[in-house]
């Protein structure tokens, strides 16, 4: 189908989006979209398995979202938190420090995205305690802004230079057995005794999952062990949720696995279900370091917030924390069996609603199979009705993060579409040339 220009969607978005925003894993091109399904152009209705990256938590179109955000637009508090105080931003505050745990007096920063939270995290963090240096991982994204980006590992951020002063540890990867834990708290603690003095150093950054890196569950006590040499230290602790935070990984946070407690929290993407918002919470003495020093106009607007308060409610009375470990189950039990008729499936890991099946050349070797195998399998699902994406710095991990409003006749639906799309690829029947357009990282 195309429009009055005659072009399709497709053709007339390459024309004018740019490319340093693109991540086009397959050809879709959405005109609507309601519940677990996005309408593409012409029509056709697509399985959501990746929820747009995560943030559309509650599907499309949900009817508390729908009212929340209607109501809020039809009676404006104004459009700025930074010029005056707003119901529903100083709420969705109260709302969110009640629901995250941390001892002491907090204060909540919003802003629009993870990027700009993580980002304004690293600068506060590092006015506030005169500390300069940072650590997080390699294969961790925080986020596509000078800050955030700078203190980022993942491959597709080698295009710019990372903050002076970070160190990215390895992540140790329980699968692959790059690092062992062990080995990279051995090097984190040499590195402390020589030349990366922990009194200089600021914060550390991590996800309690590592997404975009791979979907590696961190290894039982890592993240423990990183916290105690933080507060030995006084390295603040700051946990990127922003991925698989609020209730997506089956708890309200991610990090609750870990039993730690961080200094500082980011949130962002399913805080707003699909409406720009995020937030950064901290420790007062932190959050308030100078009046002013972290300011976006429109940060905790109205609409935004109401939409934050609108997801908060949703995962409390639709018990969304019990159903993304219930349909998790039944998603992870799904590509479980999948593992036993389809040999390229090398591991079936996550938590909750946050799952992904690792493509591996042999079981044996567990090498990755080049990305374009990847590629084809999201290609020939998207062509068979279902729409989800590809993680790991090898682009070898098959990534499901559907909205938590998924019913068990979806996860069933979705899961078949997996199921023949292993088969269709492993019978050649996507060409490496079909796929080139869609191979973005
Ligand atoms: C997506 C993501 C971000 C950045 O969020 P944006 O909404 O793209 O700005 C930060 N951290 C993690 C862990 C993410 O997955």
């Amino acid at each position: 189908m195309t429009g009055s220009s005659g072009l399709t969607l497709r053709e007339r978005d390459a024309r004018v989006i740019a490319d340093i925003a693109r991540l086009r894993f397959s050809p879709v091109s959405l005109v609507g979209g309601r519940g677990s399904r996005l309408i593409e152009e012409g029509g056709r209705e697509l399985l959501d398995f990746g929820a747009s990256f995560g943030p559309a938590v509650l599907g499309h179109g949900h009817p508390a979202m729908v009212e929340a955000v209607t109501a809020a637009v039809s009676n404006m508090g104004g459009a700025s938190l930074s010029a005056y105080a707003n119901e529903n931003a100083v709420a969705l505050a109260e709302e969110l420090l009640h629901v995250t745990p941390g001892k002491g007096e907090r204060r909540v920063w919003f802003g629009h995205s993870g990027s700009d939270a993580n980002d304004t995290a690293m600068r506060v963090v590092a006015a506030a305690t005169g500390r300069s240096r940072f650590i997080s991982f390699v294969g961790s994204w925080h986020g596509g802004l000078s800050g955030s980006s700078s203190i980022s590992g993942h491959t597709a951020m080698t295009h710019s230079l990372p903050r002076p002063g970070l160190m990215l540890l390895p992540y140790p990867d329980p699968y692959r057995g790059t690092f062992t834990a062990e080995e990279v708290l051995k090097y984190l603690d040499y590195q402390f005794a020589t030349v990366f003095p922990p009194k200089q150093v600021a914060g550390m950054f991590i996800e309690p999952i590592l997404d975009d890196g791979g979907l590696i569950i961190p290894p039982p006590g890592f993240l423990a062990a990183l916290q105690e040499r933080c507060r030995q230290h006084g390295i603040q602790l700051i946990v990127d949720e922003v991925k698989v935070g609020l209730a997506r990984s089956g708890r309200m946070h991610c990090f609750e696995y870990e039993g730690i407690e961080p200094d500082v929290v980011v949130f962002g993407k399913a805080l707003g279900g699909g409406l720009p918002i995020s937030a950064v919470i901290g420790p007062k003495q932190i959050m308030d370091y100078r009046t002013a020093y972290a300011i976006q106009t429109m940060g905790g607007n109205w609409v935004a917030a109401a939409a934050g308060r609108a997801v908060l409610k949703a995962i409390e009375d639709e018990k969304l924390i019990e159903r993304a470990n219930r349909i998790g189950a039944i998603l992870e039990q799904g590509l479980l069996g999948l593992m036993a008729r389809h040999e390229i499936i090398g591991e079936v890991r996550g938590r909750g609603m946050v799952l992904g099946i690792d493509l591996v050349r042999d079981r044996k070797s567990r090498q990755p199979v080049p990305v374009q195998t990847t590629a084809k399998v999201i290609y020939r699902a998207y062509q068979l009705g279902a729409i989800f994406f590809y993680v790991g710095l090898g682009g070898n991990v098959l990534e499901f993060t559907p909205p938590l409003t998924l019913t068990e006749a979806e996860a069933a639906e979705g899961l078949a579409i997996i199921d023949q799309a292993l088969i269709d690829v492993g019978n050649g029947m996507v060409s490496d040339a079909e796929v080139a357009p869609y191979i973005m990282w």
